[in-house]
């Protein structure tokens, strides 16, 4: 029987690859066998050290920036991936940003920057690869969305209503795509211990703690070891889903 979870010969392309989430991603991709581009907008030094690592385990992978809240630089990465690795048959939509503020005082340009990176950043991706994924009759989209947008959070307005749109965006592209052997999913991580939730203090912690069933903040390889089952040939049933890697802080919420 063929190994559901081998993606030799697969390319994924992990945006935000370079750290946090997106590093442990591509790190998984990468040991299933799948070449992977990193893409990055700002910290290339991370990006190269994820691009490293895989090397070092006989991997195969690259790096790319682009800003994926551009759509032209997006589309001149996805010609340069093409040119250098291949059609894209995986995409994870992992790029995200936050600006946090209460409703009151969120500034205009705070909300359409976490819109822009996180919805517009995952629509921009998405409509890229499905052309490669088209052509090959088999794709897997995941998208990182976040438990912000299946419960909302306070002031999260922007990031909440962004990783709604996201989800959102996973279902309709799921129905769209499935008859060409595409699945599209989300992944909806809780507190997850990256550079983005360091800044948040002690007592807002230990509050999060009370709420999560497994008494612990997830670290990045809980989510990619999610995001690599929803890319696995086992997953080609599943489509449209939001998987919550939560330690069970909202069931199903
Ligand atoms: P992180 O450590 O802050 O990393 C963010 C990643 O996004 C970096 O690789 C960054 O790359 C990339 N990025 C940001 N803006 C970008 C842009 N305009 N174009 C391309 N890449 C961009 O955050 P993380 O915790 O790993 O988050 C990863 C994803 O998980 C995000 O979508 C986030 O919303 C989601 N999430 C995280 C948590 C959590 O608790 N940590 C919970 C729920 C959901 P550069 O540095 O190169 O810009």
């Amino acid at each position: 029987m063929a190994d559901n979870t081998d993606l030799g010969g697969k390319l994924a392309l992990v945006t935000g690859g370079g750290r946090g989430i997106g590093r442990a991603v591509s790190l998984a991709l990468a040991r299933l066998g799948a070449s992977v581009a990193i893409n990055y907008s700002g910290s290339e030094a991370a990006a190269a050290e994820t691009r490293k690592l895989i090397r070092e385990r006989g991997g195969r992978a690259e790096i790319f920036r682009a800003d994926v809240s551009d759509f032209k630089l997006c589309e001149e990465m996805f010609a340069r991936v093409e040119d250098t690795l291949g059609g894209v048959d995986i995409l994870v939509n992992n790029a995200g940003i936050t600006r946090d503020g209460l409703l009151v005082r969120m500034t205009p340009e705070e909300f359409t920057a976490v819109l822009n990176v996180n919805l517009f950043g995952a629509f921009t991706c998405l409509k890229l690869a499905s052309r490669y994924m088209i052509k090959k009759r088999w794709g897997r989209v995941v998208s990182i969305a976040s438990v912000a947008g299946l419960v909302g959070n306070a002031g999260q307005a922007n990031y909440a209503a962004s990783k709604a749109g996201v989800i959102a965006l996973t279902k309709s592209a799921a129905r769209e795509l499935g008859r060409r052997g595409i699945t599209v999913n989300a992944v909806a991580p809780g507190f997850i211990e990256t550079d983005m939730t360091a800044p948040l203090g002690g007592d807002i912690r230990a509050e999060m703690l009370k709420n999560i069933p497994e008494n612990r903040f997830g670290a990045p390889e809980d989510v990619a070891a999610a995001v690599i089952f929803l890319c696995s040939e086992g997953a080609a049933y599943i489509t449209g889903q939001t998987l919550a890697v939560d330690g069970g802080m909202t069931m199903g919420g």
